[in-house]
């Protein structure tokens, strides 16, 4: 079900399947007209998520955007999708995962071999699948204006080398796809474009948000006190990451 986490930001729960399913945040208050997808999951599951947003009232024709946190296959799966029911949303990204897409090279989405040929078992991909037009390219510390929220682009590579995140500073919300999530837990670093060095830089970054709201792309959300779990999520990994 959607799920309001504050006024303008709501949550559509992934769901888990062999493979996980990324969470889809709509980001828009409702007199803005104009809303912002953040993420959308793996392939097959952009259809419920398209009836969780008629269900709760947010017309297609005033989706503009898709902002993808990074481009791994339990996020961008479903993509097109989303982009076959919103023909005219755009999609933007960091400038680094953009480029392999553009140029239908999904190393990335895959993250390696194992999963390649895995998922590919799995569900019947056409060549060039994941090819995509990106219409804006983020670099990182750009300020968004999604539907009557502001938003700062942070640019945190780690987990893969154009992951973003996304904080509000009003709420003092951070949207942290998939570089850390509640309980201690942070995303893993040996996929294709990671770099356990990097991710620690962003988790300290991370950590010097002071976070109260962490919306991650897996599990479960926090909804207030967040900063205390960041802090000892980011002191716990250190040692691991050096
Ligand atoms: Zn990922
Ligand atoms: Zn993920």
């Amino acid at each position: 079900m959607i799920e309001q986490v504050v006024d303008g930001v709501r949550w559509i729960p992934g769901r888990d399947r062999f493979m996980p399913d990324s969470h889809m945040y709509v980001i828009g208050k409702s007199d803005a007209q104009e809303y912002t997808l953040i993420d959308c999951g793996l392939m097959e599951m952009g259809a419920y998520k398209i009836e969780e947003l008629e269900q709760g009232n947010i017309p297609l024709s005033q989706v503009k955007r898709i902002i993808m946190t990074h481009t791994h296959v339990d996020h961008i799966g479903c993509l097109s999708e989303i982009l076959t029911a919103i023909p005219h949303c755009e999609v933007w990204m960091h400038e680094s995962e953009a480029e392999y897409l553009e140029r239908g090279d999904d190393r990335i989405v895959f993250g390696n071999k194992m999963f390649d040929s895995m998922i590919r078992s799995q569900y019947s991909i056409p060549k060039d699948f994941f090819k995509t037009k990106v219409h804006r390219k983020l670099q990182g510390n750009e300020t968004l204006d999604l539907g009557g929220l502001q938003f700062q682009v942070i640019s945190i590579p780690g987990h893969s080398i154009g992951s973003i995140g996304l904080f509000n500073s009003e709420h003092r919300m951070f949207m942290s796809g998939d570089t850390i999530y509640a309980d201690g837990a942070i995303g893993r670093y040996d996929l294709y474009s990671a770099d356990a060095g990097k991710l620690k830089q962003s988790l300290d970054l991370i950590a010097g948000l002071s976070a109260d709201i962490l919306l991650p792309c897996h599990n479960r959300i926090v909804k207030s006190g967040a900063n205390k779990m960041i802090r000892n999520t980011v002191a716990q990994w250190a040692p691991l990451l050096e």
